[in-house]
């Protein structure tokens, strides 16, 4: 009998953006390699998910993440990533002569033209994001006029606050704050922190930038969380989104758990013994009344994470007893 209900989220797998880059990446480097060049290089990982960074690798499509590394391989043709790079680092690439295939995300791309308005129109850019992602560092990199800051948590904002207010003892002009976040910022917390942000100076516009794919992944996992006896969250511990999606179900669900591929996986079905003999691990960690009920297993998948996990995982748990 099979007496689990395995339900998938329905936002799961490669988003647009990804799925692009994915798709351009192998497309333009069979191209290229039909003409003779057999080597190319994405400057940093294209999609952080190890499974596809693996198939790259195997295609001579060269992970390299310092742009005067790609310079000094020699390698001739490189792909920017869909974080997109700071307007120093396509200069530095164009200048050595490189034949650039920027994949940059559309709407990363439309980020870095509103701040870079911003700046033209003298307004003090304020990224709401982590300091060390590459798309936030992107996005910085486009401001060349104003000062420009980061901010990670409210316990960033008195710093900045203090910068500015000393910016305009120096300058005697008024701050005119300009406020985006990186697209896989989570939603709750830049509600916080812009929420915080009105209070740093008179005049403060504020843009949500998160990625309608971020923020319908999230409100999802967290429905499905509420729901379930078990949740797999399928993606890769490099990639910022599928931790976000984990941690929201992990609040939500204890018997949550990051699956990077099918041996993880069957390592924790192994664990639980979902193997139609028992039921150990699973129920007796959860507050199911009903033991005799179907077992709820959610799936959810990043937008990072490839559809063959995603069927690989499916096909594992269909079926499954308890
Ligand atoms: S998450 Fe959104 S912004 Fe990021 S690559 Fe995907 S579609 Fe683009």
């Amino acid at each position: 009998m099979n007496n689990t209900n395995v339900k998938l989220a329905k936002s799961s797998g490669f988003c647009s953006g990804v799925k692009n880059a994915v798709e351009q990446v192998f497309e333009i480097s069979n191209t290229l390699k039909a003409q003779g060049i057999h080597q190319t290089a994405v400057l940093g990982n294209l999609i952080h998910n190890k499974l596809v960074l693996s198939r790259l690798d195997q295609q001579n499509i060269k992970t390299i993440n310092c742009a005067n590394e790609i310079i000094e391989s020699g390698i001739k043709n490189v792909f920017i990533r869909t974080h997109g790079e700071s307007a120093a680092t396509l200069k530095k690439l164009q200048e050595a002569g490189l034949t650039i295939y920027d994949l940059t995300c559309p709407y990363v791309k439309k980020i870095h033209e509103m701040v870079r308005a911003a700046s033209q129109a003298n307004k003090i850019v304020i990224v709401i994001g982590d300091k060390q992602h590459p798309e936030t560092i992107g996005i910085i990199g486009q401001i060349e006029k104003t000062p420009s800051f980061v901010a990670t948590t409210l316990a960033d904002l008195p710093d900045i606050e203090k910068q500015i207010n000393n910016l305009h003892r120096k300058t005697g002009q008024e701050a005119q704050i300009f406020v985006v976040s990186q697209t896989t910022f989570s939603k709750a917390d830049f509600k916080k922190i812009s929420a915080n942000l009105k209070k740093v100076a008179k005049t403060v516009e504020i843009f949500n930038t998160i990625c309608y794919t971020t923020s319908v992944r999230q409100n999802e996992a967290l429905e499905i969380s509420k729901n379930s006896d078990v949740i797999f969250v399928l993606g890769d511990t490099l990639s910022s989104n599928t931790i976000k999606l984990y941690e929201i179900c992990k609040a939500h669900c204890k018997n949550t758990y990051l699956i990077e591929n099918t041996k993880h996986l069957a390592d924790v079905l192994e664990n639980f013994k979902l193997d139609g003999t028992n039921l150990n691990g699973v129920h007796s960690t959860t507050n199911r009344k009903n033991t005799s009920a179907k077992l709820k297993i959610g799936v959810v998948a990043s937008a990072s994470t490839p559809q063959s996990l995603i069927d690989s995982v499916l096909k594992h748990l269909q079926g499954k007893t308890v």
